[in-house]
């Protein structure tokens, strides 16, 4: 595949079609200040010579106008230097796909929660505690190697009763991360001094991983002195989020992945545009453009590090 061309599997005749819907959830065609968002796939960006991992993807949403196998997004990825995927669940529905996922291709692993702004939700309906207790059992996976996303989210979840739920939840993922020996993922969200006392006060799990690190360089100094991973995703990119950057140039060289999110937090200069693990490159340049260090070497750390992090993945 030439770079500068969208992976085929991406491509779509159909222009005028929306998200399409499948058996998964499907991100919505609007943004988040209800415009109208552009469903093409990026074009793919030039491969990277020392191949990397997204450490966070949602392979169940739907996004963009076409639906992209498990196979051809992680094939997608293969090409331009992203050799795998850690694939996270937010709810039972996406953690039955992603153990269904695991078993279909070996490029994957996965990571399983109640997200934060879910767990309300669900204790709303009283099945917090059963969907709690599915998550750990099927957590028993060998290659489900995360407990997550879980964590704080005072952003979307602003009443006081349904952030108290969010902390129950937080630690009973912790709990059950810390007993599995399995890595924590956590999802910060306007919540950073929540999520660090609540870390701070219960049995550390034997790994802590920040996926999306939203933080400044206060944060970033407490990950370095815990041993916590800092993931930078596409916002690592935008002009704006120079704090970001600041983060990650204080960051320990040994904490730092890097993640998409997709389908959501496309890089620079494709913001708002479907994303998928193809698109790393682009974050990982801005990344070593940001450290002002050979885009190889960040690679390389980068890849030890998610290994380090989540284990191996053959
Ligand atoms: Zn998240
Ligand atoms: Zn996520």
């Amino acid at each position: 595949m030439c770079a500068s061309e969208t992976p085929s599997a991406y491509l779509s005749d159909d222009v005028d079609g929306g998200p399409t819907g499948g058996d998964g959830q499907a991100r919505s065609s609007k943004d988040e200040s209800g415009r109208k968002r552009k469903l093409e796939y990026p074009p793919a960006p030039e491969p990277l010579a020392v191949p990397v991992m997204d450490n966070h993807t949602h392979l169940n949403f739907r996004d963009g106008l076409v639906e992209v196998s498990v196979k051809d997004a992680l094939d997608a990825a293969a090409a331009v230097g992203v050799q795998g995927a850690v694939q996270v669940a937010c709810d039972l529905e996406s953690a039955r796909f992603t153990v269904r996922a695991l078993d279909e291709d070996s490029r994957l692993l996965g990571a399983l929660a109640i997200h934060p702004n879910d767990a309300p939700l669900y204790a709303g309906r009283g099945e917090l505690e059963s969907a709690l207790a599915e998550i750990e059992t099927l957590a028993a996976h060998p290659r489900v190697r995360g407990i997550g996303e879980t964590g704080l989210d005072y952003f979307r979840t602003t009443g006081e009763e349904e952030q108290k739920i969010q902390q129950y939840s937080f630690r009973r993922h912790i709990d059950i991360a810390r007993r599995l020996g399995l890595t924590l993922q956590i999802h910060d969200r306007d919540a950073h001094d929540d999520v660090v006392r609540i870390l701070l006060e219960d049995e550390q799990p034997p790994r802590v991983v920040f996926h999306c690190f939203s933080g400044d360089e206060t944060l970033a100094a407490i990950c370095n002195e815990h041993g916590w991973f800092m993931s930078f995703a596409g916002p690592v990119s935008f002009k704006a989020n120079d704090h970001l950057r600041a983060a990650l140039r204080l960051a320990r060289r040994d904490l730092i992945l890097v993640e998409t999110d997709s389908p959501f937090l496309t890089p620079h200069p494709f913001r708002g545009r479907p994303n998928a693990s193809y698109m790393i490159p682009y974050t990982m340049r801005a990344m070593a453009a940001a450290v002002d260090v050979d885009l190889d070497t960040l690679c390389a750390a980068v890849a030890q590090n998610t290994v380090d992090a989540y284990g191996s993945w053959d």
